[in-house]
């Protein structure tokens, strides 16, 4: 399997879980197998830090979108998600204006969302 090794300094775009769009990244430090652990968001200055190498859009499954769970932010029936603990997650109902059903494999969990 080929992979990209980046220099710190290097910019790419990817997915800035502050501003919710992808933007241009500045890298500020990589593994010696070159791969990002810390990029800092051009437009808003977010470090985002990567344990597990550079998160990209593209998921297994259905193709959908699945961004990290995030509390604050407004889920829709039917959105997917990526959940720490849980997985991959895809949102059933909306129970309550800040409550929603998220079903992760064959269980589903009850989360909070839109906290601001
Ligand atoms: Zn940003």
């Amino acid at each position: 399997m080929k992979t990209t090794a980046y220099a710190i300094g290097d910019t790419l775009e990817m997915l800035c879980s502050a501003c919710d769009l992808e933007q241009n990244h500045t890298v500020q430090a990589v593994t010696k197998q070159g791969k990002i652990t810390k990029a800092s968001c051009e437009a808003c200055e977010t470090v985002s830090t990567f344990t597990r190498g550079v998160k990209t859009s593209v998921n297994m499954g259905t193709g959908k979108n699945a961004s990290p769970y995030d509390r604050a932010r407004k889920y829709r029936k039917g959105q997917a998600m990526t959940h720490e603990k849980f997985g991959r997650g895809e949102v059933t109902a909306v129970i309550e204006p800040q409550k929603i059903d998220v079903l992760f494999g064959d269980t589903t969990r009850r989360l909070i969302h839109s906290q601001e």
